[in-house]
């Protein structure tokens, strides 16, 4: 049962942790000893905490508690990606997914329950939005899914790169989205590099600043188009913070160094998929370390749109890779289960009263 009138230590990093030891005249190194047990070990009861007295475990169980989301549904595709539907506290469900693949074990986690912004290939928004995660429901997600991937603290890790590419806009959950990460790149938390944790955005430009100060992870930007006009209809977003703007914003988040920003682009049948789109896309990203992924759009029920052809996409790879953009055509997984990109809906009740909202056109929400 939850008692809200506990700590849930999942909500809190380092920093969060120290701070709630000492206030309770506790040493420090509690901090760093049960985020070992919590995400080292995969431990969230107390009494398994051995290297911790009865006392203290005692009073552990009085002041906080560990708040882990029940597992709604687990499937499991037939490509070897599986997909969760995590139940939180509230009843409102969300999504997860890990991807298997050779050298790697992708998760993709979801940032809130539902979404704000009206992107019209996005299945999420057409569900609505209903709240932000706090950052235990986070890293819960990551939790879970190690722990029910059967992770071991002494083998090599199962999930090796975490995206911040489920449900949500993670950068209108700044705060909780950070905390999180933070827990996933600490050396007594996930221990991830900030090179294996993504996050991806449809461009909220003061955020992608400020994450730059804060925890500058990879980035991944979900642009979709290569002028204004079109982006204004698929991502309601540009229409406050435009290509121009989004693309400096980007060149300054990556810096001088090696890094790029990741442009995600759906293929979207007679919509954005012609030969002239590819070469506008091209101008577009001149002078911007960029990697573009193309993602072929995975349908769901009652959209307008088509994927684009495997030749077509093919052409559009090929424009853009001779003109030396590092391009990859992302393979479609765990569509059999609905978990493959912009499929990820969860269960929960809308708020927005988006289906009302939709028909007075695309909103743009106050960032
Ligand atoms: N809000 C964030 C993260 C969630 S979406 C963002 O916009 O980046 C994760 C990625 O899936 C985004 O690039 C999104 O544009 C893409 N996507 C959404 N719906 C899709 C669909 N139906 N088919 C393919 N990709 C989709």
């Amino acid at each position: 049962m939850t008692d809200t009138r506990k700590t849930n230590l999942l909500d809190l990093d380092r920093a969060g942790l120290e701070q709630f030891f000492i206030a309770r005249g506790e040493k420090v190194f509690r901090a760093t000893q049960i985020m070992k047990w919590l995400y080292g070990h995969g431990v969230a009861d107390f009494a398994s905490m051995t290297n911790i007295s009865k006392a203290l475990q005692a009073n552990l169980a009085e002041w906080a508690e560990v708040r882990l989301p029940e597992v709604a549904a687990d499937n499991l595709s037939d490509d070897g990606s599986r997909k969760w539907l995590f139940r939180l506290a509230d009843g409102n469900c969300i999504e997860a997914v890990f991807i298997p693949e050779v050298e790697r074990g992708t998760l993709c986690i979801s940032s809130q329950v539902g979404c704000m912004l009206n992107c019209t290939f996005c299945s999420t928004a057409q569900q609505g939005f209903n709240r932000n995660l706090s950052s235990g429901e986070i890293i819960a997600q990551l939790w879970m899914a190690a722990h029910l991937l059967g992770q071991r603290p002494d083998a090599e890790r199962v999930i090796s790169n975490v995206v911040m590419m489920g449900m949500g806009e993670p950068l209108l959950n700044y705060d909780n989205v950070v905390r999180a990460m933070r827990i996933m790149l600490d050396d007594f938390g996930y221990g991830l590099s900030k090179r294996r944790v993504t996050l991806s955005t449809a461009g909220v430009v003061p955020a992608i600043r400020q994450l730059r100060e804060d925890c500058d992870v990879s980035l991944a930007v979900s642009l979709h188009a290569p002028n204004d006009a079109l982006r204004n209809e698929l991502v309601p977003l540009n229409r406050k913070y435009p290509i121009r703007e989004l693309l400096e914003t980007c060149r300054e988040y990556v810096g001088e160094g090696r890094r790029r920003v990741t442009f995600e682009y759906v293929m979207l049948a007679g919509i954005n998929d012609s030969d002239q789109h590819a070469r506008e896309l091209v101008r577009c990203l001149e002078g911007v370390p960029a990697k573009v992924n193309l993602i072929p759009f995975n349908p769901f029920p009652q959209t307008r749109y088509l994927r684009s052809s495997n030749n077509r996409i093919h052409r559009f790879f090929e424009i853009l890779n001779r003109a030396g953009i590092v391009t990859i055509t992302r393979k479609t997984r765990g569509d059999d289960i609905d978990a493959a990109c912009g499929q990820l809906a969860g269960q929960f009740r809308d708020r927005t009263r988006r289906r009302v909202r939709s028909e007075s056109a695309n909103q743009v929400p106050s960032t």
